[in-house]
């Protein structure tokens, strides 16, 4: 079976063509991302209206790129959520156009967990059950993944309780004048910091909360010590009258960081990364599971990669991360759910609507 999936939950639209459950033969991103630098954050309107110019163009080149036409389809999915309404609402409306004009049937899917599924199209089935962390802009959970297709296959271990960890570096970034979306900036500072030279506090961590939150996390407690020590830093005599003492934090993108951004972002990094292995570690002696996948635009994150590597490895587990081009969003994510869940579950109702803060356990709506 050939499989279609749409993407436009944020600033990507995408389209993608599966066969069967795992192999991908086309997959077509464009992403208004470029747009939002200037304004530091996306603006919905903007991404909406960049989704409807690129609705078309962007479905036609992937059934291109696959050589089919859209006759050759035999189910479409597209994201019904989570995102933003406006986002949602485009790719829904033409994923309904499309499905009325073949008479194919349409399945409304979950973004999120296609964040998983989509490991599958580039490194084969995953074996289950499965701890699923999901690391993205918006979302930052600990699942366990019994069956991603049939009803009840994803429960939820536990979530962040406020900031999602791509949010949190979002805003440490913004604290030291990066560019935006600063996570891959921090993520590339902490590089050259050095380990301890600033250790920031992890949230919800140690005995008090193993028992009342062992699955959550809790980030915005971090992002305010940081902004707390980058204020406290600009007080500083000694730290003033250094003569490569600079405010604007932006002047390490020249090149050479003044080592203290480096050493902040070593130190956040670290935190954040901490808490996200300690508990995914935990989830997966305490479920049993030998599999852990990851998910979502976070996990291009250079040391939570390495360091689950590490643990994986010595705690017998297989680890599966999608590369780096299939973990920000796109429509091979969604074309991966829908071909698992088509097999156990019928079509969407014709009337269904976007959702704009679906929860995981929601996979088709
Ligand atoms: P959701 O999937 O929850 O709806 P989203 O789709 O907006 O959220 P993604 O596109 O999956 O989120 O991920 C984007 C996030 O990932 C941004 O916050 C971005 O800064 C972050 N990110 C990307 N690369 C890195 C990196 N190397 N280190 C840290 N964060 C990163
Ligand atoms: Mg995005
Ligand atoms: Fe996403």
């Amino acid at each position: 079976k050939l499989t279609l999936g749409i993407e436009s939950t944020c600033d990507e639209t995408g389209a993608a063509l599966v066969a069967g459950k795992t192999r991908l033969i086309a997959n077509v991103v464009a992403t208004s991302m470029d747009e939002y630098a200037r304004y530091g954050g996306i603006i919905p309107e903007i991404a909406s209206r960049a989704h409807l110019e690129s609705f078309l163009p962007v479905v036609t080149s992937a059934l291109d790129q696959a050589g089919a036409k859209l006759e050759d389809v035999d189910q479409i999915g597209v994201a019904a959520g989570p995102g933003l309404i406006g986002s949602l609402a485009v790719g829904i409306a033409g994923a309904k156009a499309l499905a009325t004009a073949t008479g194919k049937p349409l399945y409304g899917v979950n973004h999120v967990i296609g964040h998983l599924a989509v490991d599958q199209l580039v490194n084969g089935t995953i074996e289950l059950p499965a701890v699923g962390l999901v690391v993205s802009g918006g979302h930052t959970n600990l699942l366990l993944i019994t069956d991603f297709g049939a009803p009840g296959g994803i429960r939820e271990l536990g979530g962040t309780l406020d900031d999602a960890s791509g949010e949190a570096f979002d805003k440490v970034g913004r604290v030291l004048g990066l560019p935006y979306p600063g996570g891959p900036h921090v993520d590339r500072l902490s590089r050259e910091g050095t380990l301890h030279a600033i250790d920031f506090p992890r949230g919800l961590a140690g005995a008090k909360y193993a028992k009342t939150h062992p699955y959550d996390f809790s980030f915005s407690g971090l992002k305010t010590a940081v902004a707390r020590w980058v204020d406290g830093l600009e007080r500083t005599p000694e730290v003033r009258n250094r003569p490569d003492f600079t405010k604007d934090f932006s002047a390490t993108k020249e090149g050479k960081p003044w080592l203290p951004v480096a050493e902040i972002c070593k130190g956040f990094s670290e935190s954040v990364n901490d808490s996200l292995v300690t508990k995914t570690m935990q989830a997966l002696a305490d479920t049993g599971a030998k599999t852990l996948v990851v998910g979502g635009g976070y996990s291009a994150n250079s040391r939570l990669r390495e360091w689950l590597g590490k643990e994986c490895e010595a705690n017998g587990v297989t680890l599966r991360i999608p590369p780096l081009k299939f973990c920000t969003d796109n429509g091979a994510q969604i074309a991966a759910i829908t071909a698992a869940v088509a097999e156990a579950r019928e079509p969407s109702a014709p009337d269904f609507s976007p959702v704009s803060a679906l929860d995981l356990m929601t996979v088709t709506v």
